[in-house]
């Protein structure tokens, strides 16, 4: 008798979210690539990367990752990108207030319009600037609880947290909505 292995092989419709130079962009050619490219161009409308994970018990995870662009003239397009995705990451960049007032606005957006039950991270960004913070870990953190999200702090420029940004925001939630 041959064994049967009960491997789940999981496709999770994912969308970033966040200002216009927080870091999406980077954040989605370092889990897919393992790259970081500092001359990387504004994204346009939107682009699509997938990128498949084994989790510990064998199941795999394919993340069809939707990376808007995030400008003013796009806001318009976002219900297109967020519509039917099971999982979001709002990203804002530590070193600004503003970019974290915006993810608050991407919240509150993904409450009111988005699936019911989507699973929500919050990520400060470029983590590795830690002389040009203006977003303390303690106030975002304590605003992610507030929300049911789970939080993080990245770097896309050194890969911290990268990948675990990906597994935790599966293993919070996701596995048991699919
Ligand atoms: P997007 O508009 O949110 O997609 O932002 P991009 O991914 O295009 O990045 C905007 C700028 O921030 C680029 O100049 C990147 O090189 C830079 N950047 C992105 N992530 C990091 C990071 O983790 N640390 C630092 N220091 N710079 C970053
Ligand atoms: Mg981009």
């Amino acid at each position: 008798n041959s064994a049967v292995f009960d491997a789940k092989n999981l496709r999770v419709k994912l969308v970033l979210l966040g200002d216009s130079g927080v870091g999406k962009s980077c954040i989605v050619l370092r889990f897919v690539r393992g790259q970081f490219d500092p001359t990387s161009k504004v994204t346009v409308g939107a682009s699509f990367l997938s990128q498949t994970i084994a989790l510990q018990d064998s199941t795999t995870v394919k993340f069809e990752i939707w990376d808007t662009a995030g400008q003013e003239r796009y806001a318009a397009l976002a219900p297109l990108y967020y519509r039917g995705a099971a999982a979001s990451v709002i990203v804002y960049d530590i070193t600004s207030i503003e970019s974290f007032h915006k993810a608050q606005y991407w919240v509150k957006e993904l409450q009111k319009h988005g699936n019911p039950g989507i699973v929500m991270a919050l990520v400060g960004n470029k983590a590795d600037l830690q002389e040009n913070r203006t977003v303390s870990a303690g106030d975002a953190s304590e605003y992610a609880d507030k929300n049911g999200m789970f939080f993080i702090e990245t770097s896309a420029k050194t890969a911290d947290n990268i990948n675990q940004l990906f597994e935790a925001s599966t293993l919070n939630g996701l596995t048991e909505l699919l």
